[in-house]
């Protein structure tokens, strides 16, 4: 099974999903390949390769400084007309989704998005993938010989970290880089220093924290465990806290090893969001919120007196 893992970078730094397609496509196969598509891919394509990207396939042009899913789908087409992968991973990021199903079209391959569990099975990959907030769990398979194009979402896999690698430099016909649509500039609007999709921990804060001079109170929180920030829709609607820090069914998906959600009700567009998290605490004075069913570890209380508790605490043993 000849797998193609894509990478995604952005101002030249490669994501941390990148390296988790690497291992990704490490766990089903020793024939890999590492696709990079940069302004200028030299250094992050050799990073690739001693991280074990395999053949990393290397794409530069000036056309490539933004992310445009036209040409980065025009580009990724060419390069898996030559090499032929069975399988092609790429990160359930916003920018890789959007990529995937434009990739899945134009080859005219089968799509499974958001998975969860890649397994081989002889010549075969079966793909785990959630629906329904994670209610129900389904196994699927390419039936067919066309390419099998697989999202992942983040955290799924650990980042490959060493291995080996050898860098291509590809030469592709420049038709590929024209596209109806130009970007000319690109703003990352900041949820805080760490990003929320990146996150290993992640502080989500919601109408029970009563009003937007209150978020600084589970912000704090969110410090002492070096965890980022996330929100429900309500407080962002309410404008207590921008977009960028909203998790669920209209805001990011997450998959972190610790999320607290504090005062959530749980409602199943945010849990859409965040139930794939590997530990969830949730502190909610309501014993019968619905955060409670997805929760390992449950605080009935205010968070008011329970938030800044548990924040002394953690500045204090973990010296934050
Ligand atoms: C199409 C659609 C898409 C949506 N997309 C999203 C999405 O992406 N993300 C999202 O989050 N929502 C989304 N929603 C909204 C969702 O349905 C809920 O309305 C929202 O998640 C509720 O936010 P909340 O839990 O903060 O507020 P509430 O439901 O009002 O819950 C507040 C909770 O705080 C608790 N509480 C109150 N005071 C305290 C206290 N002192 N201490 C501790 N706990 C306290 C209460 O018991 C309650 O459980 C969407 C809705 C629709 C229709």
């Amino acid at each position: 099974m000849k797998v193609l893992a894509i990478a995604l970078q952005k101002d030249n730094k490669l994501t941390s999903a990148s390296f988790e397609m690497i291992q990704a496509a490490r766990s089903i196969s020793e024939d890999i390949s590492t696709a990079i598509l940069a302004e200028n891919a030299d250094s992050i394509a050799s990073e690739l390769a001693s991280r074990g990207g395999g053949q990393v396939l290397a794409v530069s042009d000036e056309s490539l400084k933004f992310f445009n899913e036209e040409i980065h789908a025009k580009v990724l087409t060419e390069l898996i007309k030559k090499h032929t992968p069975n399988v092609i991973l790429c990160p359930a990021s916003l920018y890789g989704k959007a990529l995937l199903c434009r990739l899945a079209a134009l080859n005219g391959g089968a799509m499974a998005s958001e998975a969860t569990g890649l397994e081989k099975d002889g010549e075969k990959l079966k793909v785990t993938r959630p629906h329904y907030g994670g209610s129900v769990v389904s196994t699927v398979e390419n039936r067919g010989e066309s390419p099998f194009f697989v999202s992942i979402r983040a955290k799924i896999f650990p980042e490959s970290k060493d291995g080996s690698g050898e860098v291509i430099n590809e030469t592709i016909d420049s038709a590929a880089f024209e596209a109806v649509s130009k970007v000319i500039e690109s703003k990352v609007e900041a949820a805080g220093e760490l990003s929320l999709t990146e996150a290993d921990r992640i502080v989500s804060a919601g109408r029970g924290m009563k009003g937007k001079e209150h978020i600084p109170m589970v912000e704090e929180l969110a410090k002492s465990l070096g965890a980022a920030l996330g929100a429900s829709r309500a407080i962002v609607d309410a404008g207590w806290i921008s977009y960028s820090h909203q998790v669920g069914q209209t805001g990011k998906t997450v998959n972190p090893k610790l999320y607290i959600a504090v005062g959530i009700s749980g409602a199943i567009q945010h849990l859409v969001g965040m139930r794939t998290s590997q530990t969830i605490v949730a502190i909610n004075k309501d014993k019968d919120a619905p955060i409670f069913s997805v929760a390992n570890y449950g605080i009935v209380g205010d968070a008011f007196e329970i938030v800044p508790a548990l924040t002394a605490k953690f500045n204090k043993e973990l010296g934050s």
